[in-house]
């Protein structure tokens, strides 16, 4: 009867087929960072990455992004062929793009593309801080910066959600360059009057928080993302008084005007469609 029970348990014993592992790369199960609960993966991406106990928001890839904002099937990718040159001879810094290239299945930190959002045509683009760091080379500036460009041309309004380390050390000034270049696309932009929303996420930092993602008509961020140029520990060795809790995060910023509002992932899509639709200029002629 014993025998019995063994043979029975293992008859319902299931390994996951080599198909299933690759839907769940992170496992099956996900500990919150901030309140240590444990989510099934599966959950965790039903409820948009967004902690069920304690709405922690956990990070998302430019795919996942693009997924839940844009309407499904309307995104075509723009510049996928751009790749990052390696003009210091860094060490190692070739072989790991191709990492993170592989890793990701991206040709570098930032999606751009466009599609519609509630119906809305939108010029979009998404980093993704699994490609070294989310950080600005000249590929992600260029990318941004011609994303930037075909929105004046359609005159549609360009989404952009960042998350970025900063810019790329490995790039040296070419990639400080990209803060110069971004921000001159966008006041073209701006001198077409086309509207650029900016989302900031966790963590948008550096030479990205101190160009393009700060340059929004509308400034948007998740809740406690982490926003800033320069860590904490610099800022307080530099100026050498004890900086606030929740200094450089969303809230602390919108507090103090440099943000519009923070947006909860779950409300994040019904915001922008607002705000697309206010700037649709339905019914008015302004020409
Ligand atoms: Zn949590």
């Amino acid at each position: 009867m014993l025998k019995d029970l063994f043979r029975k348990q293992k008859k319902y014993a299931t390994i996951p087929s080599e198909h299933a592992k690759k839907d769940i790369p992170e496992g099956i199960m996900q500990k919150c960072p901030r309140c240590g609960a444990i989510s099934y993966t599966k959950e965790l991406e039903k409820n948009l990455k967004v902690c069920k106990n304690c709405q922690h928001h956990f990070s998302m890839s430019a795919p996942e992004r693009i997924k839940v904002t844009v309407d499904e099937g309307r995104f075509f990718e723009f510049d996928v062929d751009l790749l990052s040159e390696d003009p210091l001879s860094f060490p190692n810094y070739q072989q790991k793009v191709k990492q993170d290239m592989e890793k990701t299945q991206l040709n570098e930190a930032v999606v751009t593309g466009e599609g519609t959002i509630g119906g809305y045509p939108a010029v979009v683009g998404v980093m993704d801080s699994r490609f070294r760091m989310g950080s600005m080379g000249s590929v992600v500036g260029e990318k941004i910066a011609r994303a930037a460009m075909r929105a004046a041309t359609k005159k549609y309004p360009f989404i952009l959600f960042s998350a970025s380390g900063g810019a790329r050390m490995q790039e040296g000034v070419l990639s400080l360059m990209q803060m110069a270049k971004t921000s001159a696309a966008l006041e073209r932009m701006h001198r077409e009057r086309v509207l650029f929303v900016s989302i900031l996420t966790n963590p948008t930092t550096g030479g990205v928080s101190a160009s393009f993602s700060s340059l929004g008509d509308i400034n948007l961020a998740e809740p406690e993302a982490l926003i800033g140029f320069a860590g904490r520990r610099v800022i307080e060795q530099t100026v050498r008084q004890k900086l606030p809790e929740d200094f450089q995060t969303a809230e602390f910023l919108l507090k103090h005007g440099q943000l519009d509002e923070v947006v909860h992932r779950g409300e994040m899509r019904e915001t922008l469609i607002r705000i697309l639709d206010l700037h649709s200029g339905k019914g008015e002629n302004h020409e």
